[in-house]
């Protein structure tokens, strides 16, 4: 296979023959950067959870936006950017073949207005971004259809619930990553149709389980042991009390059993020529994180109901894609982000109900334009196709968009939760990002301490700016959150909500890439996305359902 040094990282790379042949179909030139730091360039042209309070520039109502107020960027509130008041077009501009085709999109994207936040039918919840149809709901970020919950990510058609990432379908839950189906269930992982389940890893259809790992079909265990009823119920109240110092405990029980389990090394379900972590109903996909449903596409990551796409990232019901990242029913998109109900778009940014477009930033009900500017479709065609052939001149065409184009600076953005870099690393090299110094906000902290246990906390707590352990932030406790926390004897987090979501995140982020092991029981070689210290043992997905399930 052929070896390609990645312009950015210097690594060496290799392009399979099957991704030649989606470029091919695609007509574009294969790429010059790394997997990696391709998916590193995507996620640096979205910010999810920097939120700003400003005005906005037409009605010049304060607002809540994901532009902080010092950037060049106007930015509408979403009734006036969905409104009739402004049109797109008329920051429409000539295209001049003399200069980069990126440097005149930049000042297109400086001229004209911006979408404050990606919110669609929002009720009661305005400090949410990427969300559509949540209700009473307080930052809960790219998740779908939730009411009454707080500090999510990607949750979908979830109620009563608060700290989880990627939760389907479940109520009263707490502090899990990637479940579904769930009802009261804490500090879980992989845990599917589960009720009453704590601090438990890839466990179906269970109930009143604690700490345990690989069960399927069980009720009442501790550390994977049967217990009576009232065994279970003492332990509970004993551990699950409402202490913060003993939840503490039994979640570093908790973890350091589940190491003694066999873990499969990798979590693909009901898929078929699928190879990566955290893929289910899928087939022939590969490079793959986090995605359901998605069919013949690499190199992707959050994907649900979407084929034929490369390089693509947080998209639902699409089609050939590549370099794109946040959409949803779209269809032969290229190098563009944010693009909803689209149609052969490139090279462009917030395009809603739009076709054929190449170069355009924040348009709704569009055809035929390039720059924000209205051509015919003959017009279109060719003009289109010279600036492809310039782009292609200039190395531009086929990439995504530099980090630099970013509207953002790259510590606000997800590629820093995905890549952490500092400013150094950031400006002064070849990804040549985006870094604004941010004024830091002083707070005045109290001498308060919060209580251990849940039951001695008073509302006065929500008074109060308390200190992040780990970063040192201010944050606080809201009434909804608290009264999820008396409400199932959860003590009050030490960790600011950044914190807590950076944390969680490591669990998705940290296994991105496979590596060579061999299955504990058959001692085959088997890709696994876990280290030998974080899970010693690890089955290949056979032993794992032969022997677990
Ligand atoms: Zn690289
Ligand atoms: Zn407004
Ligand atoms: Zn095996």
């Amino acid at each position: 296979m052929p070896q390609n040094i990645c312009k950015n990282c210097q690594a060496s790379f290799e392009i399979a023959p099957d991704d030649f042949s989606f470029y091919e179909k695609i007509q574009v030139p294969p790429p010059t950067w790394c997997p990696q730091c391709r998916l590193q360039r995507r996620l640096a042209q979205r910010n999810e959870r920097s939120l700003y309070k400003r005005k906005c520039d037409l009605c010049g109502e304060s607002i809540i936006a994901m532009y902080s107020p010092n950037k060049p960027y106007k930015v509408y509130c979403p009734t006036c950017w969905h409104g009739d008041g402004w049109d797109a077009l008329s920051y429409g501009r000539e295209y001049d073949p003399s200069r980069s085709f990126f440097d005149q999109l930049k000042e297109l994207q400086i001229a004209v207005p911006h979408l404050s936040l990606w919110q669609m039918n929002a009720v009661n919840s305005p400090w949410i971004n990427y969300e559509g149809d949540d209700k009473n709901c307080y930052l809960n970020f790219g998740g779908h259809l939730n009411e009454d919950c707080a500090y999510n990510h990607y949750n979908l058609k979830t109620r009563d619930c608060i700290d989880n990432f990627w939760l389907m379908k479940s109520e009263y839950c707490y502090e899990n990553i990637l479940c579904e189906n769930d009802y009261k269930t804490c500090h879980s992982i992989f845990c599917y149709d589960c009720r009453d389940t704590y601090a438990s890893f890839d466990c179906r259809n269970c109930s009143n389980v604690i700490g345990c790992s690989g069960l399927r079909h069980k009720q009442y265990h501790i550390f994977n042991q049967p217990v009576s009823k009232e065994e279970y119920e003492k332990f509970f109240k004993e551990n699950l009390g409402g202490s913060y110092a003993k939840l503490q405990s039994l979640l570093q029980k908790s973890h350091e059993f589940w190491k003694t389990q066999p873990q499969r090394a990798t979590f693909i379900e009901k898929s078929v020529n699928a190879s990566g972590h955290i893929i289910n109903a899928s087939k022939n996909v590969s490079e793959a994180l986090s995605v359901e449903k998605a069919e013949d596409s690499k190199y992707i990551l959050y994907l649900l109901e979407t084929k034929d796409s490369y390089d693509t990232s947080s998209v639902w019901k699409s089609e050939l894609c590549y370099e794109f990242l946040g959409g949803m029913n779209a269809s032969a998109i290229i190098g563009s982000t944010g693009t909803i109900d689209a149609l052969r778009i490139s090279y462009s940014h917030l395009l809603i109900n739009c076709q054929d477009c190449f170069g355009c930033i924040n348009m709704k009900k569009k055809k035929y334009c390039i720059l924000n500017k209205q051509y015919s479709s003959e017009d279109y065609e060719k003009l289109r196709d010279r600036i492809v052939a310039d782009m292609k001149t200039r190395g531009e065409y086929g990439e995504f968009f530099p980090p630099s184009f970013s509207p953002y600076s790259y510590d606000e953005t997800i590629a820093c939760e995905w890549f952490p870099m500092t400013k150094e690393q950031v400006v002064g090299s070849a990804f040549g990002g985006n870094w604004d110094e941010h004024e830091s906000s002083s707070y005045q902290f109290s001498d308060y301490q919060i209580p251990d246990d849940i039951k001695d906390v008073g509302d006065d707590i929500l008074e109060k700016v308390l200190k992040c352990e780990k970063s040192g932030k201010a944050y606080r406790i809201i009434p909804m959150e608290l009264a999820f926390y008396r409400r199932f004897g959860i003590p009050i987090p030490r960790e600011a909500p950044f914190e807590r979501h950076r944390r969680r995140l490591r669990f998705i982020a940290d296994h991105r890439v496979l590596a060579p092991c061999t299955c504990g029981a058959c001692k085959q070689s088997v890709p696994s996305v876990y280290s030998d210290s974080e899970f010693p043992i690890v089955y290949c997905e056979k032993c794992y359902q032969r022997e677990i399930i």
